[in-house]
C-alpha cells in the first residue's frame, strides 16, 4: 500500500493494471477526456462502448488534440455482474474516505445503509477498497500527465426504462459540456448524493458530466454511450467535426432518446432507501413519467410510499441494490435550449 499522494504521483501510467481500457495520446497538447464505464458493475454498456471506441480513437491519434483515457470503474463488480460487492463505489468519494484509501485504510460503510462511515476494525481490504486504490492511481496519472483542462464523462444506465439524460453540477462550464449531448439535463442530483466520484473530480477542478444511456440490458444503451463519447470529444474541442465519424448520427441517436422532453430539469425530491426498509417500486413506472403529489410509487415495510410533490419520476429502483428508491424532477426553463425544442 502507498503511504502518500507523492508516492502515487511518481509512478508511471498504470497501463498494466486492470481497469484501464486505453490511453490515447493525441499529436498535440490539449484537453484530456476521461471516460468511465461500469462504475456500477451491473451497468456494462459504457464499458462495451469504450472497448469498441478505443481503436477508432487510436486510429485518429494524428487528428486528436490532447489525450483520451477510458477506464472501468468497478472491475470486480463488473466481472460479477453486480452493482457493487461490499459498498457502492459511486458513494465512497468523500474527502475523508479518499484520504483513508490513500493511506491503505479499508473504508467501512455501514451495511444498514447509514451515511456514516468508519474504518474497519478488521483492516483486511474489501473488493471496493482495492478498486478505489486502483482508481486513485489512474486519477493521479491523469493529473500528472494531462496537457490541458480535464473533462470527465461518466457513463451509466438505469434499472427502469426511458432514462437517457445527463446530470451535472449547476455551473456554466459543466452545463455547456453536458448540453453538447442533446438529451435532457438533470441538475442537482449530485448535491443530494454523498460521495459520488464526480463530486470528487469537480473538487479537482475538472469539468464533469454523468450520461445515463438507457436501461441496463438495452442494446441501444451501448450505441448511446458511443454517441456520447464522440459528442464529448467534440465538446471538449479535441477533434474537429470532420474528424468524427458521422457526428450527425451521434446527435440523432441522442435526440431520438430525448423524445419531446424539455432540455433541463432540476431535482426536487429523493426517496432514500435502506436495505431493512424492504422498499419495492410498483411495476410499470418509467423515467420521466409524470406523477402528482400523492401518487403511490412503491411500498416498504411501513406501507405505501408516495411522491410527496408532483413532477416527473426519475430512476425508479427496479433492482435489489441501491440507496435511491426514486427521484422527482421538474422542468427548469430558465437556461435555454441549444437544441431548439
Ligand atoms: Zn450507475
Amino acid at each position: 500500500m502507498r503511504s502518500s499522494a507523492e508516492s502515487l504521483a511518481s509512478e508511471p501510467v498504470p497501463a498494466s493494471r486492470g481497469g484501464l481500457i486505453g490511453w490515447v495520446e493525441g499529436h498535440s497538447e490539449g484537453p484530456l477526456l476521461l471516460c468511465i464505464g461500469g462504475l456500477h458493475g451491473n451497468e456494462p454498456a459504457g464499458v462495451q462502448a469504450l472497448k469498441t471506441l478505443i481503436g477508432q480513437i487510436q486510429a485518429r491519434r494524428q487528428l486528436l488534440s490532447g489525450d483520451f483515457v477510458a477506464v472501468i470503474g468497478n472491475s470486480l463488480a463488473l466481472a460479477a455482474g453486480r452493482r457493487f460487492m461490499s459498498y457502492d463505489l459511486n458513494r465512497a468519494w468523500t474527502p475523508s474516505r479518499v484520504e483513508g484509501s490513500r493511506h491503505g485504510l479499508s473504508v467501512y460503510v455501514d451495511p444498514s445503509g447509514g451515511s456514516s462511515s468508519r474504518r474497519r476494525r478488521n483492516p483486511a481490504p474489501g473488493p471496493e477498497d482495492a478498486e478505489m486504490v486502483r482508481l486513485l492511481h489512474l486519477l493521479d496519472a491523469v493529473s500528472r500527465r494531462r496537457r490541458g483542462p480535464v473533462h470527465v464523462l461518466d457513463l451509466h444506465t438505469t434499472s427502469g426504462w426511458g432514462g437517457t439524460f445527463t446530470s451535472t453540477a449547476d455551473r456554466p462550464a459543466h452545463r455547456r459540456f453536458a448540453m453538447a449531448i442533446p438529451v435532457p439535463l438533470v441538475l442537482g442530483l449530485n448535491e443530494h448524493l454523498e460521495g459520488t466520484l464526480l463530486t470528487h473530480l469537480d473538487d479537482l477542478g475538472y469539468t464533469t458530466t454523468v450520461c445515463e444511456c438507457g436501461q441496463h440490458e438495452e442494446p441501444r444503451a451501448v450505441n448511446r454511450a458511443q454517441a456520447a463519447v464522440w459528442l464529448a470529444l467534440r465538446a471538449a474541442g479535441m477533434l474537429s467535426e470532420a474528424a468524427i465519424p458521422d457526428l450527425e448520427s451521434s446527435r440523432r441517436i441522442m435526440r431520438a432518446a430525448r423524445r419531446n422532453l424539455p432540455q433541463t430539469f432540476e431535482m426536487v425530491h429523493r426517496h432514500p432507501v435502506q436495505p431493512e426498509d424492504r422498499y419495492r417500486t410498483r411495476p410499470g413506472f418509467t423515467n420521466f413519467q409524470p406523477v402528482r403529489a400523492g401518487t403511490v410509487v412503491g411500498e416498504d415495510r411501513t406501507g405505501e410510499i408516495v411522491a410527496p410533490v408532483g413532477g416527473m419520476l426519475l430512476m425508479p429502483l427496479y433492482q435489489k441494490l441501491g440507496e435511491d428508491g426514486f427521484f422527482v424532477v421538474r422542468e427548469r426553463g430558465d437556461l435555454g435550449d441549444p437544441d431548439g425544442h
